[in-house]
């Protein structure tokens, strides 16, 4: 029975029962044409499967964009990876083994977040940072007015704009100030009986510079206060804590401290975990949010709280590895990986590279990088090999950015880069 056969296992498990039997009826079909010999069914078999499953491939990011969007922004750490191997599986998710009662779904996971964030009352997690404000600006203010600063009027990519988002919510936005300059007055005249709720907005994708201004947190939280109107921050990029390596960027503790009632923020940038939406913040707020029908449909995964949870709890994450990167290694990495390539016989040099956060974060920071400099003519077969290398052309070169690539990929990097050459 040549569909039993022991080699055929490992295609059984990955391509399906039905695939590889009807690719064994067809080598057996092969064998009686006398096309081959009956001992080279199996090999036929496998020769005529697929060469690896329909789905995602793993792809180098040689880019240098730390958080690339196209390439599913954070890649996730061992930690984690592990996690969801364990949470692929029927867990406790939402059971509470001492008693066997339903438990909270996600406690652990939740626990872990307030743990990391101990400003934060209450946390919540969503689906993604977009659906944290859409949530919130359900709960809070559908049918009433959300403030927002003409110069936190986001796009956060593919043509999608925070404010219309929000507006699709039922609730009215009602800007306030300039594109560049924003005054506490601004928020205080447009505040009233209307008004559910002030929105923050990091600009996470660009920056306006010269002639600004904002009102820091702490004022605009005194007077929301005052007014007794919820102030929401939206932070974007997930860091928790302030990282001294991106001082403009704001983080979740900070903004809580300053006064914000709420903040959103994403898991799968600087926090470089699964994709969610983080909601930290007041108690009775967030207890709202949690109990609205529509957080219901705005669910997170096991997959993802398992994810999350092992983000937070070891959160040397490949995306922090990467950011901090001395430069210098990045320069030894690459002057180490120019000397091998060339000893392969591809013609290749180290050079000194920019490398960004991306995904929305930290616009306009340049991280010190090295880079590989190889023919740009490489970029397709190098796109198309196997594992997929994306590099980044710059002056007619392309340039593999070794900051978003792990030390331990370059050995695959290397023979990609020697394959695509030949
Ligand atoms: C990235 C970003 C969003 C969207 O977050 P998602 O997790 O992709 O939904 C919203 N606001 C800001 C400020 C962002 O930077």
């Amino acid at each position: 029975m040549v569909l039993a056969d022991d080699r055929l296992a490992d295609a059984r498990r990955r391509f399906g029962y039905e695939l590889v039997k009807t690719a064994v009826t067809q080598a057996q079909q092969r064998a009686r044409d006398g096309l081959i010999g009956p001992d080279e069914v199996v090999q036929a078999t496998l020769a005529a499967l697929p060469v690896r499953p329909a789905g995602p491939r793993p792809v180098l990011n040689a880019t240098g964009v730390l958080l690339h969007t196209n390439l599913g922004r954070a890649p996730l750490s061992a930690a984690a990876r592990e996690a969801l191997d364990t949470a692929a599986g029927t867990t406790d998710v939402e059971l509470d083994l001492s008693t066997g009662e339903r438990g909270r779904r996600g406690a652990t996971a939740l626990a872990a977040l307030a743990e990391a964030v101990p400003a934060a009352e209450a946390v919540h997690v969503v689906n993604n940072n977009a659906a944290a404000l859409v949530l919130a600006a359900t709960a809070l203010a559908a049918g009433r007015e959300i403030l927002i600063s003409r110069g936190e009027l986001v796009e956060i990519g593919d043509g999608f704009r925070l404010h219309e988002l929000i507006a699709s919510t039922g609730a009215r936005l009602r800007e306030v100030g300039t594109t560049n300059r924003t005054s506490l007055r601004d928020y205080g005249d447009a505040i009233g009986p209307e008004t559910g709720l002030v929105l923050k907005v990091h600009p996470s994708n660009y920056r306006i510079e010269g002639f600004t201004s904002a009102p820091p947190i702490t004022g605009l939280s005194a007077l929301c206060t005052a007014r007794g109107v919820p102030l929401l921050g939206d932070i974007g990029s997930g860091l928790l804590e302030p990282e001294p390596l991106l001082p403009q960027e704001p983080d979740a503790a900070t903004w809580l401290r300053a006064g914000a009632d709420l903040v959103t923020a994403s898991g799968d940038k600087l926090l470089g975990g699964p994709q969610c939406g983080l909601l930290l913040g007041r108690s009775e707020l967030v207890h709202r949010l949690r109990r609205h029908p529509l957080a219901r449909a705005l669910r997170v995964d096991k997959l993802t709280l398992a994810a999350l949870e092992a983000t937070l709890r070891a959160p040397d994450t490949p995306t922090r590895t990467a950011l901090r990167a001395p430069a210098a290694d990045l320069r030894r990495r690459a002057g180490a990986l120019a000397e091998r390539l060339r000893a392969e016989g591809v013609a290749a040099t180290a050079v000194d590279s920019r490398a960004v956060v991306g995904g929305g974060g930290a616009p306009g920071v340049e991280l010190l990088s090295s880079a590989i400099a190889v023919d740009s003519r490489l970029a397709g077969p190098l796109r198309q090999g196997d594992p997929p290398v994306v590099g980044r052309l710059d002056q007619g070169r392309l340039l593999l950015d070794l900051r978003s690539v792990p030390a331990e990929a370059e050995p695959a990097l290397l023979s990609a880069v020697v394959r695509a050459c030949r």
